[in-house]
Order: structure tokens, then C-alpha cells, then sequence
């Protein structure tokens, strides 16, 4: 029996609730078979760990995640700790120190979810958004001199390198030519930045030569969120700088329903290093320790890092699990309209996995 090693990071807030109803349907799918099992592992890294140690992870965390098969992430933010150092502290330096370099954002309308665009029809929203997830904008470079003084000046660089650029259109071609369409946009912002984003459009239009049978176009990013909300069945496969996708991806999220449901994966193609799958909502600490958040993202999540550790079959089971329970408008929770708590949709998908399971076995 193969045994996949997954490390646990629930974070903080929401992510405390999420990551544990994710091992639940894990388990409840190994559970259905017999071929592989999960050891999971938990780090209890994040805001209270910085409270107690004064940084969000330790020295030796990239070490002691280094052996595992998969992360499974829940959120990071507090309240109580500034922005940049939660992120900067803990997501980025697991994304960055293990050259995650590829954010895949997959997006579609689940059965039963009523969402805000009244002209789209069922199929028309069905989008993969890659993010360039290791430099760009959050390169970290910059840096602030005169600080508190009238004149203080601050700056943060956007840093695209030709390697870097490369790698991430060439992820995303193959991506968008493993999908049906063979569609590829290409998110830009040429016209106003005139450097990196220049370099951005020349290269993807070199590594489309490599592509042949993708069709792909060229957008700037501002239309490109008035396209997703206009022409949502134009686009399938998106490719756009970390900040561009960052925004990108909350707006696909919320056109798709709720940030609840949407997904992502920090992707090392290579596999030099274990992958980290999250939901893409944050830490929610309005609703945090009552029992109300969506566990949508994180099981979809789940379904991304089956694939990425080959249990394809699984991945599929999983996500049929998924669009059953959204189906039942009983099993919402209350950012969907409903008033299914996080523990019934978690046994809800966890009861659909282990009947499918049993049918096929009956049968
Ligand atoms: P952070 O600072 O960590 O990004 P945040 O609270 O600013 O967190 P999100 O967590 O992304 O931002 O959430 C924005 C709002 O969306 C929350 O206030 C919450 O009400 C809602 N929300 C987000 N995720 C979920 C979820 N999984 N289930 C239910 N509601 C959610």
C-alpha cells in the first residue's frame, strides 16, 4: 500500500477549521480503497505561534516540510500581526523557498451555486488562471529610506526575469493545451509598463512557436475583468504576473459564487520539492470558531493535490463528491445563502465518497 506524507498548516483563523475538514475527506476517501493511505503531519505555525516565538515558522520549517508529498495550507493573517509579515512570514516563504513557481487557479460555477453573472450560461465560466507565483511584483525588492521623515520615499520593484518568464508561459501553454479548448490568454500590461511587460509579451509570443496547436490572444489586464465579466466564454486558460492574477483570481472567485469554493494549487512542476494546495480565501476571522465556513475551497484543493500526487481516479471521486453536495441547496453555507454548517458539509462529502465507493464495489 503506498502511503502519501502530507503536512498540515491550517494557520490562522477559518484555516483552523478548513484544513482539518480537508484531512476528514482525505480520510474518508483512503478510507474507501486500499491501495494508498496518508500520513499527515501538523505544523501549528502562523499568528499564535508568532506570538509565542516571534516569527510565523521556524528556522528549519522548509527543512522539516522538505520529505512530505503534499502541503495542505489553510490560511495565514491575524488581525493583530501586520499583512506582510503573516504572508511574508509564513505562504511566501514556503512558496519562494520551494520555487512554487506555478499558482494554478481553476474556476468554474458548481451545480447549485448562484452566481452573480445573470447572462452566463452553464459552461460559460470554465477557467484556469496561472499566476507567476515566484517573482514580479512580490520579488520583495524595494526598500524605504527617510522612514517617518516629510521626505520619506519608498519603493517596491517589479522583477521579471527571462527564465522566470519562460518557465511560467511555458506551464502555462501546456497547460491550456491539456484542456479541451487549447486556449490560452495571455494577461499583459504592455502599454503602460514598458519594460518587464514588454519583455512579458515577447516572450510568450516565442514560447508559442513551441505551441503550435494552442490559440492564444493577448489581453491588458483592465480589460481583461471587464471580458470576464462580459464575454466570461471567450476565456479558458489565463496566464498573468503574480499581482495581475492576484486580483485576477479574487474576481474569478467571486463570479464563480463565493470565495469559499475557489481553489489553488503553489505548483513546483519540477518536483523538486513537495507542492501546497489552499483554498484562496484568507484567514476570515469574522467568522472564525463558529462552525459557518465554507470547507468548499479546501476539498477542491483537495482534489487539485490528488492530481498533482497521481491519484487521478481519487481527484475525480472527490470532486463528484463536490459538485453533489453544492447541488443540494441544504448543504449551503451562509456565504452561499444557506445554513449547512462547516461539519455538515464535510460529512456530507465525506458520506458521498464512501457510497460511491460501495456502489462501485457492489457492482
Ligand atoms: P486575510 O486577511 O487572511 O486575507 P480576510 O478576512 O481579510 O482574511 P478573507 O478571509 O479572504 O479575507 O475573507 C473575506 C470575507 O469573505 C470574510 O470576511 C468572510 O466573511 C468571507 N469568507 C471568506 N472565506 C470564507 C469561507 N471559506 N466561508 C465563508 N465565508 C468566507
Amino acid at each position: 500500500m503506498k502511503t502519501y506524507r502530507i503536512a498540515c498548516i491550517p494557520g490562522d483563523g477559518i484555516g483552523q477549521e478548513v484544513v482539518p475538514a480537508g484531512q476528514d475527506v482525505l480520510q474518508a476517501l483512503a478510507a474507501s480503497q486500499s491501495n494508498y493511505r496518508f500520513e499527515f503531519t501538523a505544523f501549528d505555525w502562523g499568528g499564535d505561534y508568532y506570538r509565542r516565538h516571534g516569527v510565523m515558522m521556524p528556522a528549519d520549517g522548509l527543512d522539516q516540510l522538505r520529505g512530505q508529498d503534499a502541503i495542505l495550507f489553510g490560511s495565514a493573517g491575524d488581525p493583530h500581526i501586520p499583512d506582510h509579515i503573516t504572508l511574508w512570514g509564513l505562504r511566501l516563504k514556503i512558496c519562494q523557498g520551494f520555487d512554487q513557481y506555478a499558482n494554478v487557479r481553476p474556476t468554474r460555477i458548481l451545480p447549485g451555486i448562484d452566481a452573480p453573472l445573470k447572462r452566463c450560461g452553464p459552461g460559460d465560466l470554465d477557467w484556469v488562471i496561472v499566476r507567476e507565483n515566484s517573482e514580479g511584483e512580490y520579488a520583495g525588492v524595494g526598500g524605504r529610506v527617510h522612514q517617518g521623515h516629510a521626505i520619506e520615499v519608498a519603493t517596491d520593484v517589479s522583477m521579471m526575469t527571462r527564465a522566470g518568464v519562460q518557465r511560467i508561459m511555458r506551464f502555462a501553454f501546456a497547460l491550456a493545451r491539456s484542456r479541451p479548448r487549447k486556449l490560452l490568454t495571455v494577461v499583459t500590461k504592455s502599454n503602460a509598463q514598458r519594460h518587464a511587460m514588454v519583455m512579458w509579451d515577447e516572450i510568450a509570443l516565442e514560447v508559442a512557436h513551441e505551441f503550435a496547436d494552442v490559440r492564444w490572444d493577448k489581453e491588458l489586464v483592465d480589460a481583461c475583468t471587464a471580458r470576464m465579466v462580459n464575454r466570461p466564454a471567450t476565456l479558458d486558460t489565463l496566464v498573468a504576473t503574480n499581482l495581475h492574477a492576484d486580483i485576477l483570481s479574487d474576481l474569478a472567485a467571486a463570479l464563480a459564487g463565493s470565495l469559499g469554493i475557489a481553489p489553488t494549487g503553489n505548483i513546483d512542476p519540477e518536483r523538486r520539492f513537495p507542492s501546497m494546495f489552499e483554498p484562496i480565501h484568507g484567514s476570515a476571522f469574522d467568522i472564525m470558531g463558529q462552525g459557518l465556513a465554507n470547507p468548499i475551497g479546501t476539498f477542491w484543493s483537495c482534489v487539485m493535490l490528488l492530481e498533482h500526487i497521481g491519484e487521478p481516479a481519487a481527484a475525480a471521486m472527490l470532486m463528484a463528491a463536490i459538485e453533489a453536495v453544492t447541488a443540494d441547496p441544504a448543504l449551503h453555507t451562509r456565504d452561499l445563502g444557506g445554513n449547512a454548517r462547516t461539519s455538515d458539509v464535510t460529512q456530507a462529502v465525506c458520506e458521498h465518497v464512501t457510497a460511491t465507493a460501495e456502489r462501485r464495489r457492489a457492482a
